[in-house]
């Protein structure tokens, strides 16, 4: 019982702490963004219209997602993981960091393409219900989809040796991003966020909802460049937007 206890305990802590970012770096986003109209991606769509119901859905699947990460620190804090987490040095933590944040994103290429083949593609509809998507829209998905997608905080710590740490900032990272990289607004499009270089900016992923069949991964560009289904227009988009960041978008 003490266990439960422990585990039930985590998952509430990772629960309100990340509702309390969600909510925080959320109306944050929407106050700068509110200055500076322009910068709006989808110029004649308003995905804030669904704000309320993409509010409520993200508060439910939060619970599962921070059920994976609660799971995976109380299983290692159990001992039931094949490597015991690394003594927690600058040096280890860097090196976990870097190896877990690169292979998430191989973890989220392949089962988000995995959640748009059409036996699969029932749990991941709702998330595509966001077509311009807002800072609301990250955890806007069906329980299944967000544990396919976030079972890897499950499952990293029983075969990588990452000190629950260095889970927590990775996962605060995606947090950040993926709030970001929904907010339907550009502020990074520059040199750094279009080829040759792997990084990607807000257009990247507001793409994957709006022409739906493109840009699959998360942080990186590498896997859809690799695999052929970057967006064909992402790097011209990108370069325009960096160039006129009022301009209309390329189409
Ligand atoms: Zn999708
Ligand atoms: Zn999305």
């Amino acid at each position: 019982m003490y266990e439960l206890g422990v585990f039930l305990a985590i998952w509430a802590a990772i629960y309100a702490a990340t509702v309390a970012m969600y909510f925080g770096q959320g109306y944050f986003l929407i106050w700068i963004n509110n200055r500076h109209p322009e910068r709006r991606i989808q110029k004649n769509r308003h995905g804030e219209d669904r704000a309320r119901l993409e509010i409520i859905q993200s508060l439910k699947s939060l619970i599962v997602t921070c059920g994976c990460m609660a799971g995976g620190i109380w299983l290692q804090w159990m001992g039931w993981t094949i490597w015991s987490p690394l003594e927690l040095t600058w040096l280890n933590g860097v090196i976990m960091f870097v190896v877990s944040i690169f292979l998430y994103d191989a973890w989220f290429y392949w089962g988000h393409r995995l959640m748009h083949w059409r036996p699969l593609y029932k749990h991941h509809f709702w998330h595509h219900r966001s077509v311009a998507p807002t800072v609301w829209s990250n955890y806007s998905d069906t329980l299944a989809d967000a544990f396919a997608m976030q079972s890897y905080y499950l499952v990293a710590p029983i075969f990588l040796p990452i000190p629950a740490a260095v889970l927590c900032l990775h996962r605060l990272w995606d947090h950040i991003n993926g709030q970001i990289g929904h907010s339907g607004f550009e502020y990074f499009a520059d040199r750094t966020t279009r080829f040759p270089s792997p990084m990607v900016c807000v257009t990247f992923h507001d793409q994957h909802h709006e022409h739906f069949d493109y840009n699959y991964a998360n942080f990186f560009s590498f896997w859809d460049r690799l695999c052929g289904t970057i967006h064909p227009t992402y790097d011209e988009t990108v370069k325009v937007r960096g160039e006129n960041p009022d301009h209309t978008p390329v189409k």
